[in-house]
Order: structure tokens, then sequence, then C-alpha cells
């Protein structure tokens, strides 16, 4: 469920007519909805009550300090993955206990960054990861908190690009190592051994492979506490989905999810944590865009869009699906007829739908793509010279820039010309 429904035959954005949105910013812009954040980081908070529990938000999927704010002050903690990351979360005032450290390449300046600024844990992934974590923590006199994050072998039945659990990608180390592995991290002495981490995909819509990975993981529990480590807090990751065609696809609820977790690894005593991403910003957030051409070309007809691949780049990247909505609601009985969904981008991948049905749309007309909040506006580029897309919150009534169109001097002046020209 969102906050994006039409009132008075307008979309709006909560209470906010997206129109009005668009004529005070221009277009494209993205729109996020904080009761949407809110509600999303509540179900997941509420899934894993009774248990001693941080859901650590993965702000990769959406990452302005003003929805990591949103989220903060409702308890969330953060999952980052670049030194980047690390900074906005300490920015948003997530205090560095509630800040875990994934990814597969972090360098050793990202290490000492969060090292000095407070760090929940490293989730790390490899033995040499490993190695220079603890000689840098050694080096400053501390014992860096680490999760090792463990391959299941589980097949997510996701896209490929965004698997990530089985034993051919390059996260984690195979579950079937985890003894020599933690074994290690006992004898390096800038580490401390806390628990367990797996994740094992993106925009899983089957609770299974979830429950395979999660038993995988409880079995690995009882091995290593006999082996003498102290585990005693599991990470699970993130990777719920999220239903992008309304009505077809129906992804497990974070209630069910919350109650799988129980059942798996509840009676062992251990926090949970659990870094969702896409679910909470997913489908809190829009594309809003303007028709700029309607072209009739050879058997078909192009709707293109002030928006483009390097405002959101998923459907070039992940083959992804988007519903795409007149912001003007179109009369019940409006005919549709297909239309190709483009950019102004000079390549053929520029494309956001093929043969979409939509109601007859003209230039100067807004559309907006819904669940476009996560894997949106973070990917977003400046190819073709396009400015990077603004962000918009809104809260209620009242809606913000949260991040304003640079101006194209901006643009220009980063460039620095050498002195030989
Ligand atoms: C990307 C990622 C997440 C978030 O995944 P979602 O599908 O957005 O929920 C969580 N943890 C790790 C380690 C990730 O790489």
């Amino acid at each position: 469920m969102d906050h994006f429904l039409y009132k008075d035959g307008v979309l709006h954005a909560e209470d906010v007519p997206v129109a009005d949105i668009a004529a005070a910013v221009g277009t494209p812009f993205y729109v996020y909805s904080t009761a949407t954040l809110e509600r999303h980081f509540n179900l997941f908070n509420d899934a894993l009550e009774g248990l001693d529990h941080l859901v650590c938000y993965a702000m990769k999927a959406a990452s302005n300090v003003a929805i990591l704010k949103t989220l903060a002050r409702l308890g969330a903690g953060m999952d980052v993955v670049s030194g980047g990351e690390y900074l906005r979360a300490k920015a948003a005032g997530v205090p560095g206990d509630k800040i875990v450290f994934s990814g597969v390449g972090k360098t050793r300046e990202e290490m000492r960054l969060a090292l000095e600024g407070g760090i929940r844990q490293f989730n790390v992934e490899s033995e040499p990861e490993m190695e220079a974590l603890s000689a840098v923590a050694e080096g400053m006199g501390l014992r860096a908190p680490i999760t090792v994050r463990v391959n299941p072998d589980v097949d997510a039945k996701t896209h490929a690009k965004i698997a990530t659990g089985k034993s051919e990608n390059k996260f984690g180390i195979p579950i079937s190592r985890a003894r020599e592995v933690y074994a290690l991290a006992a004898r390096l002495p800038g580490l401390e051994v806390i628990g367990i981490d797996v994740h094992i995909g993106s925009q899983l819509t089957d609770l299974e492979p979830f429950r395979q990975a999660y038993l995988k993981v409880g079995e690995l529990t009882g091995i290593l506490r006999a082996d003498g480590h102290d585990i005693r807090r599991l990470d699970l990751g993130g990777g719920l989905g999220i239903p992008y065609t309304r009505g077809n696809e129906a992804p497990p609820l974070p209630s069910q999810y919350g109650a799988m977790i129980k059942e798996t690894l509840g009676h062992l005593g251990c926090e949970i944590e659990i870094e969702p991403g896409r679910l909470i910003a997913g489908n809190a957030g829009l594309l809003v865009s303007e028709v700029i051409y309607v072209k009739s070309g050879e058997g078909r007809d192009f709707l293109i869009l002030d928006a483009a691949m390097n405002d959101l780049i998923r459907p070039a990247m992940y083959d992804a699906w988007h519903d795409i909505v007149p912001v003007i609601q179109p009369a019940p009985a409006a005919e549709q007829q297909p239309y190709d969904i483009v950019g102004p981008v000079c390549e053929s991948g520029d494309t956001f739908a093929r043969q979409r049905m939509m109601p007859a749309l003209a230039a100067g007309d807004l559309v907006a793509f819904r669940s476009a909040g996560a894997y949106g506006a973070v990917m977003a580029s400046e190819y073709n010279t396009r400015p990077l897309v603004p962000e918009v919150l809104v809260n209620g009534q009242d809606f913000a820039v949260i991040r304003a169109r640079p101006t194209f001097d901006e643009i220009l002046n980063r460039d620095i010309i050498p002195s030989w020209l």
C-alpha cells in the first residue's frame, strides 16, 4: 500500500497534487511519501516484535539524507556499503552503534572511517578482508566487531544481476568453509566475532529461498557455537520483493517474512538484524515526467518523455516493469492504445515500456512511474549532460525539495581545463 492516489481526478502524493509539485519544481523529478516510508519501516519492525531485533535500512535503495532522517527518527539502523553511505548515515544523525557496514570490497580508508566514527559491526566477506580489518583495528588499538557473510548456495530465483546467494556469485564465503574461516577470525587480534550474516539477493517474491538460507544459518549457529564462537547476532540481509505489476505478483508480506524468521531462528536466542531496502523505499517514490512529443512511427506510436534512462535505469538494466500512469485521471471508459514509452537519450535501450496500453496522451501531459523509489534516483547519472534529477519529499500537505536540480553552470563548472589548453 502507498500514499499515491487519485483525488478529485488528479494524482496526489499524500495530500499534495503531483501537478502542483511539477509546476513548482519542473520535470522530471522523484517524489517520495513520508507516510509510505514510515508505514513500510513499521511493518518490518512490527513483524519482528518479540525478538531482540534491529531493522537496518539498506540505504543504497534511496539514500537522500532527508529520507534517512525520516526513518532514523523511528529508530531505524542503517546498512551501508561505502564510506560515503557511512557519512550519509552519520549526517542523518544515526549513531555508530546502529550502522552496519556491508560490501565485498571495503577499503582500509573506509574501515578506518567507520572504526573512528563508531560501528555496530562489519559484515566481512573474505579472508583477505578479515586480515586487512584486523590490521586496521589493531593499529587503532581497537577490536572490530564482525559477522562473516556466508553464501548458502541457494537459488533466490530473481534477476541474475541481483541474485547473490549462489556459489558462483562474488559474495560471502561458501558456507561449507565457514568453520575454517571463523577459526581464522578468532585468531586475528583485531577482530571480535559476534555473529553470522547472509543476504541472498533482491526482489525475491517467494519466502522459500529465504527459509532455506535461514535454516542453514541456524544449523551453522549450532556448529560455530560448539567450536567455541560466541554467535549472538544474526544479520539476515534484505531482499524482500515488491509488487511492480499490480495484481499479477503478490510477494510475501513483511508479517509473513517475520513469522518465518521466528519459526526458523527464533529459538536460538540471537539478536536478529534485517536489511530491507527496496521494500521500504520502492513503493514510496514516483518518478514524474512530462510528455514532450507523441511521435507516430511505423505501426506504432512513441511517447517521448523528458525522463530518460539516466534518470531511471531499471528498465534498461534489469528489464524492469514499472506501472506508468497519467497524472490526470483518465475517464473510467477512456479508450486505451498501445505506446512505446521512451526517453530522449541516443540509445535504443532508452525505452521504458513497449506496446504499453495507455489512455490517449498529448504533449504537455504528465505521467508518473510508480514503484520508482528504490534504485531510482540513487542510480541516476548525468549521461547526455542531462542534469541530475531532483528529489522531493512530501509530508501530509507539505512538500520540500530535498535535492535540487543542478544548473548547467554548476554542471559545466565541474569540468577543469588543464593548463595546456
Ligand atoms: C542490496 C542489499 C540489501 C538490500 O536489498 P533490498 O532488495 O533492497 O532489500 C541488503 N543487504 C545487502 C548486503 C545488500 O547488498
